[in-house]
């Protein structure tokens, strides 16, 4: 069974697990679901790999490469290693090994770094752990060893992590957690569908669709009623320059995102503002300073992000002006 942990790429790739199994929710995803799951990602991951820089189905390599850096899918050497790369991720998403048969080999099992779930034995790093330390830094992972043991819901999980994301504006990975589950899966739903459909079509970039702001922002607008706080997480695994951009959207700023999203055009205000109104709801500093310079009729549909809408007032007047 694959457990909700407190982690935030493990949510999102489990509700993306789930979705791609055609289950409402992970705690219902089990032993022929998970070997379902992690084909069709052994598979995804074969066909991108085989690919030259540029060809139709391009954008799935870049995605994996920005969260796996050097693993079997994306390393230089892929294409001479002589076990196909749908074998090799099949490998690493295999069953756990059984306990007793670990300790007899002299290794050691842990209760999964994730969800805790008792006899995991197999530890990741940086290669398929998103933002982890790599499993050759002992010393930061000391406890085992090198890596961290994880479970194999949990490393499925983890590599359904690709399937729920979408790209940010500025070619970041965009995941969003949520202790709100309706909305969890919501989001994961939107982003599944633009990852699905850049698989079908073999887009070679992900500006062939929509920013995830813009994604997330429809999904809030759709939603309307309360739906917690969603925690956005801008970022990138790449090797040399590993990023983690969080943004904060408090219930209230999601209202007032949706009640935007009803009245204005959301193009013509990204441009007037400088700034996605995304991050505008959720950095009150950066919002001051959109004011500062915002043409004049920008300025009181973008107020309100900050706060309560003011009356007699409504982003019409950006079309209308
Ligand atoms: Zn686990």
């Amino acid at each position: 069974m694959l457990l909700l942990s407190h982690h935030p790429f493990q949510r999102s790739g489990a509700w993306a697990a789930a979705l791609l199994a055609g289950l409402p929710h992970p705690g219902l995803l089990s032993g022929d679901g998970l070997d379902r799951v992690a084909a069709r990602i052994a598979e995804d991951c074969e066909r991108a790999g085989r690919l030259s820089k540029g060809e139709p189905g391009w954008a799935w390599l870049v995605r994996l490469a920005g969260m796996y850096p050097q693993s079997p899918p994306v390393h230089p050497s892929r294409a001479r290693n002589p076990r196909p790369i749908g074998a090799r991720v099949l490998d690493f998403l295999g069953p756990d090994p059984d306990p007793g048969h670990v300790a007899e080999q002299g290794g050691r099992v842990w209760p999964c770094w994730m969800c805790y779930s008792p006899n995991a034995s197999i530890r990741w790093g940086k290669d398929k752990l998103p933002l982890a330390d790599s499993a050759q830094h002992i010393n930061n992972c000391a406890v085992y060893g090198g890596g961290y043991p994880l479970c194999r819901p949990c490393r499925i999980a983890l590599w359904a992590l690709p399937y729920g994301t979408a790209t940010s504006g500025s070619a970041l990975n965009v995941t969003v957690a949520c202790r709100d589950e309706s909305s969890e899966r919501a989001v994961t739903a939107a982003f599944l569908a633009v990852s699905e459909r850049a698989l079908a079509e073999g887009w070679t970039s992900w500006r062939q669709g929509p920013a995830a702001e813009d994604l997330l922002w429809q999904v809030i607008a759709d939603r309307g009623a309360d739906q917690g706080q969603l925690d956005v997480l801008r970022w990138s695994n790449d090797n040399r320059d590993p990023r983690l951009d969080v943004r904060l959207l408090s219930p209230a700023a999601s209202r007032r995102l949706a009640e935007l999203h009803r009245t204005a055009d959301p193009a013509e205000l990204r441009r007037a503002a400088g700034h996605h109104p995304l991050d505008l709801a959720a950095d009150p500093d950066l919002l001051t300073r959109a004011l500062a310079t915002a043409p004049r009729w920008a300025v009181p549909v973008l107020r309100p992000l900050g706060g309560a809408p003011q009356p007699n007032t409504t982003a019409r007047t950006a079309a209308t002006r």
